[in-house]
């Protein structure tokens, strides 16, 4: 029986119908076209991987294939390694081409798509990768002045137009489609973190909503943990998964500045007077966003490696003198700091938190505990829903004071507490032991009397830590040890992977 004709759609993290460039070219070919995910083991068992990139993907995936359907084809589902399961494919259809988007992202990945690279050359299918977001593979370092006209270019082209229709398979049953496993069938426990909702139409919204309403006073109310969640734009799992491709955010925050200057007096009034700040702020997020991920296209062994290895064994990391009980008190918000452990108790239950919170815990494990960024990344990859690895080791690094780009950076846990939670609401709501915890008292509960705790019903030492360290000596410490470190010497070793301007 002679083969049908296809072109296999592979989708990674681009899990959208809208300018999706091989889509599109898959659908014009004009051949039958088999949208593919392929539910990989080597995602559900990496040790950065949390059941609740499941239920976030998962949505995605229920979404997508309904979408598909409507244009023609529904998402095909198979579970296994990518090498076999496209080899699989290829035995039953006759694969012209297969169509996906370039990924930038952790090193088993890098390592999977070079195995399908050969595997396609061995068969003879032309597999093309197309470019994603502003990432430029292939960029000789010598050439990065160039890298933000090329990302400009980009950024600057229509989107791709979705189809209107694609070609469907032939005789192609439900049961052939491959079901979207849940988290019973792939053998990993459900947990019930408060995710924020995933897939397309999500994405539109949420990028929407804060264009047109809650982005007006981004900058002022980003810093704080308090406003944040409702003043930032929450776009970032969509731009992690692709249900939003960073061209439409781009796109459309351009567009709102463009229509803004046309706008009736009145209108503008009511944008406020900080809706521009705020989006030109969000804009060059976007931007960086891109700049981050270029970092780690050039050298994606930050995931694993100090960019500037003079660190290397300097923090402990690993079984031998690995403070495992100072990681157990950062993970669990119990490390005596109420900022510090109030974000990562909203963290672990939402799978968000503002950029300046993260930071400062990243700065609290690196520079106060002293720990090795290798530690402690695989939690907050975990609880992460947005987990981006190009973003995520770049910025490990960068605030560790491991990598090539830009000196130490450090947090003062009780001077942000008191900037970004004054009356100390936000502590309050998720350390709820603090609750009766005067305000004069809530930045720093183990200054209360005996008397005070008991009355204010939190014994430090039983119902809530005394801190784990003295800052101002962790930090004094922390400073000597990096200074060191970043000596001219250590720039002599920069290997020139900054992007100019950054
Ligand atoms: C240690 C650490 C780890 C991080 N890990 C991730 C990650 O895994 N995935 C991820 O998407 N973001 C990560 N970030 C960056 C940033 O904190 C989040 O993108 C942001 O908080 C997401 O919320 P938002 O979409 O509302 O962002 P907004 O504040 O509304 O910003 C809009 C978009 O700009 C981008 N962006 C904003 N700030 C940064 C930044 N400093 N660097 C690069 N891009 C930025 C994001 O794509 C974000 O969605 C990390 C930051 C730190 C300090």
């Amino acid at each position: 029986m002679t083969k049908q004709s296809v072109h296999i759609v592979w989708y990674k993290r681009d899990l959208r119908i809208k300018d999706h460039g091989p889509l599109h070219k898959a659908a014009e070919s004009g051949l039958p076209v088999l949208p593919l995910y392929i539910v990989e083991p080597m995602l559900i068992h990496a040790p950065t991987f949390d059941p609740s990139h499941w239920t976030f993907i998962r949505q995605c995936l229920i979404e997508l294939r309904e979408s598909l359907a409507q244009l023609g084809q529904p998402l095909v589902v198979r579970m296994g390694d990518a090498v076999p399961v496209l080899h699989s494919l290829a035995e039953e259809f006759e694969v012209k081409q297969i169509w996906a988007h370039e990924e930038t992202t952790d090193l088993l990945s890098f390592k999977r798509d070079d195995e399908v690279r050969v595997w396609a050359k061995s068969q003879a299918i032309p597999f093309d990768e197309m470019p994603k977001n502003g990432i430029v593979r292939g960029l000789s370092l010598d050439r990065r002045e160039a890298w933000k006209s090329i990302r400009e270019d980009r950024m600057h082209k229509w989107p791709w137009p979705t189809p209107e229709e694609i070609r469907p398979i032939v005789g192609q049953t439900a049961q052939g489609l491959g079901d979207i496993p849940d988290h019973d069938e792939l053998g990993i426990m459900r947990n019930e973190r408060e995710l924020q909702p995933a897939g397309e139409k999500a994405a539109e919204k949420m990028l929407q909503g804060f264009l047109l309403w809650r982005g007006g006073e981004y900058i002022q109310k980003e810093a704080s943990p308090l406003t944040a969640p409702a003043a930032s734009s929450r776009i970032s799992p969509h731009l992690a998964y692709g249900t939003l491709s960073m061209r439409t955010a781009v796109q459309e925050v351009r567009t709102q500045l463009k229509n803004f200057k046309h706008m009736p007096p009145q209108e503008k009034r009511q944008r406020g007077r900080h809706w521009v700040g705020s989006l030109r702020l969000f804009g060059t997020r976007l931007t960086l966003r891109d700049e981050t991920m270029q970092q780690l296209e050039w050298d994606p062994k930050m995931e694993i490696a100090n960019q500037l290895s003079g660190f290397d064994g300097l923090r402990p990391i690993g079984a031998d003198g690995w403070p495992a009980a100072l990681l157990e008190a950062w993970q669990s918000g119990r490390t005596g700091f109420p900022m510090v452990d109030a974000s990562m108790r909203f963290l672990n239950h939402s799978g968000w938190l503002n950029y300046r919170m993260r930071a400062m815990l990243v700065s609290f494990a690196a520079h106060d505990l002293w720990l090795d960024w290798r530690g402690f990344a695989p939690h907050l990859s975990r609880v992460f829903v947005d987990f981006e690895p190009a973003v995520h080791y770049p910025q490990l690094q960068m605030l560790s004071g491991t990598a090539v780009k830009r000196g130490m950076r450090w947090f003062d846990p009780i001077a942000e507490a008191k900037r970004q939670d004054p009356q100390g609401e936000f502590i309050r709501r998720w350390l709820p032991e603090l609750a009766g915890v005067p305000k004069s008292f809530i930045h720093q509960p183990e200054l209360m009397s005996a008397e005070q705790q008991a009355k204010s019903g939190c014994i430090i030492g039983r119902d809530y830590p005394a801190p784990l360290v003295d800052h101002a000596e962790a930090i004094a410490k922390a400073k000597t040890q990096v200074g060191l470190i970043r000596s001219p010497k250590v720039r002599a070793q920069d290997s020139g992977l900054e992007l100019p301007g950054n």
